[in-house]
């Protein structure tokens, strides 16, 4: 499963985008950051990067 971001809780900091090892999350054009279910393997890293707590797994 991948992890979940809150489209209305993210700052669109990026913080999350460069802690991920194999490049599962991006910033969509609405500057949120969006996880692509396909890449990710549900390691956990992004959560204790964000600052807001937007991302769920
Ligand atoms: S859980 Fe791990 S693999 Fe998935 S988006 Fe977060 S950092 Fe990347
Ligand atoms: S770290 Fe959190 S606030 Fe920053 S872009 Fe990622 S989900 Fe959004």
């Amino acid at each position: 499963m991948p992890v979940n971001v809150n489209q209305d809780t993210c700052i669109g900091c990026g913080a999350c985008v460069g802690v991920c090892p194999v490049g599962a999350l991006s910033m969509n054009d609405e500057g949120k950051s969006v996880c692509d279910e396909g890449t990710c393997i549900d390691c956990g890293t992004c959560l204790s990067a964000c600052p807001v707590e937007a991302i769920s797994q």
